[in-house]
């Protein structure tokens, strides 16, 4: 199971090659428009908060960058 840092609302992975998704979580207003671009990646737990994984595996990237696109806040932001 991966840990979760709930200061930050992440969920760690292990992968081999990851993308590094940042999430602006002062931005971000929790309606998941993301969850349906990638919901391997982002998620709405039961408090109603979006957590994500912080570095996916890069197989994940065309997903990621669809949910940044559709965040309607752009709140996310993708680091090489
Ligand atoms: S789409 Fe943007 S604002 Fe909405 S939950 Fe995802 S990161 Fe937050």
């Amino acid at each position: 199971m991966p840990a979760t840092r709930s200061a930050h609302h992440l969920i760690r992975s292990e992968g081999t090659t990851t993308v590094k998704v940042i999430v602006d979580m002062d931005r971000c207003q929790d309606h998941g428009q993301c969850v349906f671009s990638a919901p391997e990646v982002f998620r709405i737990n039961d408090a109603g908060r979006l957590e994500f994984v912080a570095e996916p595996d890069d197989t994940l990237r065309d997903a990621v960058e669809d949910a940044a696109d559709v965040c309607p806040l752009q709140a996310i932001t993708i680091e090489d």
